[in-house]
């Protein structure tokens, strides 16, 4: 039995997660579960599934969850939220939290010596070189759950490093894919919401209509699996069904398929090293038709254009990168921004803050609270 804890258990991944484990109660036993503010949800959640300790990074939400709750305890605030990660004598943490935010739980988790099934890409983008050594220093492992990085996780697997040149991760383009950036000037929230194959979080579903998610999983890529920049590809693949690609030394390229769900990578992810049944229909290629493929349009969508230039300057860019983008996209969600401000708003903040060197996880701190204060101003000006 693995001791498992659920980090943003009331998010898209965190629901889904809890979905894998009500299946295999033989293989689990839920040590705690986390959420932002939504405490309601939380304690339904931790009721549903007998859990005894849960945080609330908003302290509020947790002062109401405890005066709500009296079988079980809650942990209050960011500190809380580590308390929980340190004091639960996990086995495993699934990191299902949104943003930066996420960061901190996986210091915790990785110092503790504890695995991390990682969807929170953040955490790698932000603090990718620290965040790697650390594991490498404990031994504790992180699996991705990404479905792409999932998917390369599984190709690599059994390949020698030597003989790996390329790996390639798809991009579905987005509800914009073919538009020009004119076209995208006044596309609305509710457009960008309609992604074509994956149903997934506001954050990141706005990620993906720019294009920026992409760009973060290549730096994501890049630090789980070591490989440089100049070898990480992404295609454009509208139908979600090939999620990564490995190009082997001798000609060979390996494919991952399957249908969009993540209830696939998270089983993996979880049960890992096992495999079990995941209750998903089989791949029917024949009624899928066509895989197409394309490149994508840098010129429409310059987040990945930007994510690669931050990725390649390294020291804090990534990680101002990434908070001008938590910025901009909550902008953007709450009807203060522009779609094509995201993108202006991330390479303005690029040219304001610089990029530093990074000495400890505080400056990687420092640096994002700098670029959100930057980035919320432009997101002002522009208002
Ligand atoms: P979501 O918005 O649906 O859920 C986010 C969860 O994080 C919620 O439980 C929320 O309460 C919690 N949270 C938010 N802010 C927090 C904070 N400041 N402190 C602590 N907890 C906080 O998001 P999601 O779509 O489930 O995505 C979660 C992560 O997984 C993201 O990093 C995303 O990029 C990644 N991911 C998601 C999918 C998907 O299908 N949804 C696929 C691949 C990767
Ligand atoms: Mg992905």
């Amino acid at each position: 039995m693995k001791r498992l804890l659920i980090l943003g258990a009331t998010g898209s991944v965190g629901r889904q997660a809890l979905d894998v484990v009500a299946r295999a109660p033989e293989a689990f036993e839920l040590v705690g579960l986390s959420a932002d503010s939504g405490w309601d949800a939380l304690l339904w959640l931790a009721r549903q599934h007998r859990v005894k300790r849960i945080a609330l990074a908003d302290p509020d939400a947790a002062a109401r969850a405890s005066e709500a709750w009296t079988d079980g305890e809650v942990l209050s605030g960011p500190e809380g939220l580590a308390r929980l990660v340190a004091e639960a004598d996990a086995d495993l943490v699934l990191n299902a939290i949104v943003g930066s935010a996420g960061l901190g739980p996986t210091i915790v988790a990785l110092t503790e010596g504890i695995d991390v099934a990682l969807a929170n890409k953040e955490s790698l983008v932000v603090g990718g070189e620290l965040v790697t050594a650390l594991s490498e220093a404990t031994g504790a492992q992180l699996i991705p759950v990404d479905s792409e990085h999932s998917a390369l996780h599984q190709l690599i697997h059994g390949e020698h490093p030597g003989t790996i040149d390329r790996l390639t991760v798809t991009a579905s383009g987005g509800p914009f894919r073919g538009r020009t950036r004119a076209e995208l000037e006044h596309v609305t929230i509710e457009d960008a919401l309609k992604h074509p194959t994956w149903e997934m979080g506001g954050k990141i579903t706005i990620d993906s209509a720019t294009l920026m998610n992409k760009g973060l999983e290549v730096i994501e890529a890049h630090h789980l699996f070591g490989t440089p920049y100049d070898r990480l590809d992404v295609v454009v693949h509208p139908q979600s069904i090939v999620h990564a690609l490995v190009s082997l030394c001798d000609g060979a390229t390996l494919a991952h398929l399957g249908y969009p769900d993540m209830q696939v990578p998270i089983a993996y992810a979880l049960h890992h090293p096992d495999r079990v049944e995941v209750p998903v229909p089989a791949l029917d290629l024949a009624q899928v038709g066509a895989l197409t493929f394309e490149a994508p349009d840098e010129e429409a969508f310059p987040c990945l254009r930007l994510a690669r230039e931050a990725a390649v300057a390294g020291g804090t860019a990534p990680c101002v990168l990434n908070a001008a983008n938590e910025v901009a996209v909550h902008a953007f969600l709450a009807g203060r921004l522009a779609f094509t401000g995201i993108a202006e708003v991330i390479e303005t903040t690029l040219e304001r803050v610089g990029a530093g060197r990074v000495h400890s996880f505080d400056t990687l701190f420092d640096a994002d609270a700098h670029a959100r204060e930057t980035a919320a101003d432009l997101v002002e000006v522009r208002a």
